[in-house]
């Protein structure tokens, strides 16, 4: 056999493992839009399944309820989305959070099949820009022998959010049952800390990508500016429901660390996006997350693009 076919054989026998082993939904092919100067992708990392409760705890029951019927969400637990944006800007490729890895849940962590499949090679990655520190976001920056999975990039961290998690404040203010995301923080942290450069709101790591302070969900948090157009907010998990987010930005959330700072943020950032008619990524949005926000009553709603 010669080595072009042996290569292509096993290219081949590669993406039809990848093609098996992705849930159908995780499967998605990027979806790909041009926004100014930069080209931008969401590419799935596949989906979390968690506890229903976590959903709008903070509102009355009866709402609550409706909503989460409108939303399909009414059993036990419910599939969270996990949308990565790949950023394509002069010669940086750049990935907003690297998703879950093969440590959190076996739903995520597909991000690597899908570049792959897509023909996106992950050293050629030249910036990861994490917007907090959460399992779905940063613990796939390594494999599962600690390696970093993009060995070319240099990484990104809010210096605010980088001693949270290395900080007496992480064990103190997260729920005992949390307390392995201050492990695996640490873990993914250690592997990128000769790499890592520190971020604090109003920075541009790139031209025309701005660092937008946006905290609550994480003490650290932060979302993205993207300049062209009226703007495009890559916003983490600021809004995280299609309905809840936006029709009660007010009600608490069990995930946000700082709940009432979470509501405010959530409001603040509506009110923008809203305003200046900017695009959202949103990492936890039905894939691929992408929208505007429209005022309805005196809330606001989510608007997926077509
Ligand atoms: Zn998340």
């Amino acid at each position: 056999m010669t080595e072009l076919t042996r290569r292509s054989l096993l290219a081949a026998t590669a993406a039809g493992f990848a093609a098996r082993a992705v849930p159908a939904f995780a499967a998605a092919p990027p979806y790909t839009f041009k926004h100014g100067a930069f080209e931008v992708s969401v590419v799935s990392d596949g989906h979390l399944v968690l506890p229903t409760s976590f959903l709008g705890a903070g509102g009355p029951p009866e709402e609550r309820a409706a909503l989460l019927k409108a939303a399909g969400q009414s059993g036990e637990q419910y599939q969270s989305p996990t949308n990565i944006t790949l950023i394509r800007s002069g010669s940086d490729l750049i990935l907003v959070d690297i998703g879950s890895g093969d440590r959190f849940m076996p739903t995520a962590g597909k991000l690597g099949d899908n570049l792959k499949a897509a023909g996106i090679d992950r050293g050629k990655i030249t910036k990861v820009i994490f917007t907090h520190g959460h399992p779905d976001h940063l613990w796939g920056a390594v494999d599962d022998l600690d390696d970093l999975v993009t060995p070319n990039a240099t990484f990104y961290v809010a210096a605010r959010e980088w001693d949270f998690w290395h900080g007496e404040e992480a064990a103190r203010g997260l729920p005992a049952e949390r307390a392995g995301f201050i492990t695996g923080a640490r873990r993914n942290y250690a592997a990128i800390k000769d790499k890592v450069k520190m971020l604090k709101p109003g920075d541009e790591p790139v031209a025309g990508l701005q660092i937008v302070d946006t905290p609550g969900h994480t003490q650290g948090h932060i979302a993205l500016a993207l300049a062209g157009g009226d703007g495009l907010i890559v916003g983490g998990d600021v809004l995280t429901h299609p309905l809840i987010s936006f029709q009660h930005p007010e009600w608490k959330t069990v995930a946000d660390h700082v709940p009432d700072q979470g509501a405010q943020t959530r409001r603040k950032l509506l009110d923008r996006l809203a305003t200046d008619k900017s695009k959202l990524i949103g990492f936890h949005l039905p894939y691929p997350g992408v929208g505007i926000v429209e005022r309805k009553d005196s809330a606001w709603r989510f608007v997926a693009a077509p």
